[in-house]
């Protein structure tokens, strides 16, 4: 036990795994996990994710509306800490209900304050009272804002005034030329260097102390390929979005022995966002830990299989993203227009979701019908119809409730998830019916998040297999 040691967890919103530049590990200080996996690729549901253990499966928060059950995660930290979120991103002001937990949660709606607000605490922590910080930035994420410019301008003085920040268009990239789009991802990258270089000042003020325990984490990644439609995030599961930076920065108190057995598993096995809270609450000795999906990071035998999830965005095949219970944030009135069509076709919420083994990650999309007066041809036409305007090339499955479209990627070989084995390997949906996919996948027959799941066998018993999308 490493008694009033503090804690500090920097999450730096919307930053991709390849975009931490400068490196931020440091030999036997600062070691870096492999491969970390948010449980949802948008900023809601994913922090929600971080700060209570749970995946995305079982919190169904993409919602301002209805309650969030509390795990009690962080009030599993001793009674001493004192507990402080300072927050940068809209959907994460007190409506989200994060705070649960937190002594003080406080929105900044500019990018400086909640570092100045991180260094006053990192700087008066005291053994008696110590402090336990979630510092959030938005930094990165507003890179398509009017505000990146200077980002950009500092990151590249010979090219000063070249940033370009899309609005509006981040969603889809409509009507961007093919030199505003590699300006774009220059001024992303440049925004993501300020990031860094802000969590790395606050990074080496708690180092200098010694007595921090600090992760680095990101709650997803940003999309920048505009020819496969893989762009800005939410409502997609593909790597760009859930492959995240994670960082465990410790204090020289904390046992050889731990430190080395963190860096092996950190090495060796993937892991989830979920694990972070965990992990940090297990190195300064909070020996009991409620329910939660996300456990301590330590060399494992077993194999794990990594949920992340999305039930409000959609992307489909020509980069326009369905929002559920959306207030149109970013939508033309025509892009409005069409996902309330789209819409009044479904029973709830889209599905899309991934499971995930270090070799292969098997994605499911579902789409639930809502039936109304038409006839049985009728509604099968509208869901073939949904099925074609899906992204990729998944293998489609009817069944009575609706639609479900499955991709299986070895990440292997195939770590841009470029080739759906199920179609283009000819494999078909026997693959499925393999471990782990067998016993590890369950999902949902029906719209609601609540909705019961059952297993990948009895999803595909008896249904009308229509092949590739
Ligand atoms: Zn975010």
């Amino acid at each position: 036990m490493t008694a009033g040691t503090n804690l500090l967890v920097i999450v730096l919103d919307a930053l991709r795994e390849d975009a931490v530049v400068p490196a931020l590990e440091v030999p036997g200080r600062c070691v870096k996990a492999e491969t970390a996996i948010a449980s949802a690729p948008w900023t809601l549901p994913s922090c929600t994710s971080l700060i209570t253990g749970l995946d995305a499966t079982r919190h169904h928060h993409y919602w301002h509306s209805g309650s969030l059950a509390t795990s009690g995660l962080v009030g599993a930290l001793p009674d001493g800490y004192r507990t402080v979120g300072l927050v940068n991103n809209t959907v994460l002001q007190p409506a989200s209900q994060l705070d649960a937990g937190f002594d003080r949660w406080v929105y900044f709606d500019d990018h400086r304050r909640p570092f100045e607000q991180a260094a006053k605490l990192v700087r008066r922590a005291r053994p008696r009272r110590p402090v336990f910080v979630l510092l959030h930035s938005n930094i990165a994420h507003d890179y398509y804002l009017p505000g990146a410019g200077a980002y950009y301008d500092e990151a590249f003085p010979e090219a000063v005034g070249g940033a370009c920040a899309l609005g509006a268009r981040v969603i889809s990239w409509n009507g961007t030329t093919p030199d505003e789009r590699a300006a774009v991802a220059k001024t992303y990258g440049a925004s993501a260097r300020k990031a860094v270089s802000e969590a790395t000042e606050i990074l080496e003020l708690a180092r200098g102390r010694d007595d921090f325990v600090c992760a680095v984490v990101s709650d997803h990644g940003e999309g920048f390929d505009y020819d496969h439609g893989r762009l800005h995030h939410g409502g997609r599961v593909h790597d760009d979005l859930l492959r995240v930076p994670l960082y465990f920065d410790l204090p020289s108190t904390i046992p050889e022995g731990r430190r080395a057995e963190l860096a092996a598993a950190l090495a060796s096995t993937p892991v989830a966002v979920t694990d972070v809270l965990p992990t940090l609450f297990s190195l300064v000795g909070v020996a009991s830990l409620p329910d939660v999906d996300g456990r301590p990071i330590a060399s494992e035998p077993d194999e794990r299989v990594l949920m992340s999830e999305d039930r409000r965005y959609l992307y489909l095949h020509d980069r326009f993203r369905l929002n559920y219970m959306g207030r149109g944030k970013h939508m033309s009135t025509e892009d409005q227009e069409r996902n309330r069509r789209l819409l009044a076709q479904l029973a709830g919420p889209p599905l899309v979701r991934s499971y995930r083994t270090k070799a292969a990650k098997l994605t499911v999309t579902a789409l639930f019908h809502r039936f109304g007066e038409e006839s049985p041809s009728q509604s099968r036409h509208a869901m073939v119809a949904l099925g074609a305007d899906l992204a990729g090339s998944p293998l489609l499955v009817l069944r009575p409730e609706g639609l479900f479209a499955f991709e299986l990627f070895e990440l292997d070989k195939d770590p841009d998830e470029r080739h759906n084995i199920l179609t283009a390997g000819d494999v078909g949906i026997d693959a499925l019916l393999t471990s782990p996919w067998a016993t590890a996948v369950t999902l949902p027959l029906g719209g609601d998040p609540g909705h019961g799941e059952v297993d990948l066998p009895t999803v595909l018993h008896g249904v009308e297999h229509l092949g590739a999308g």
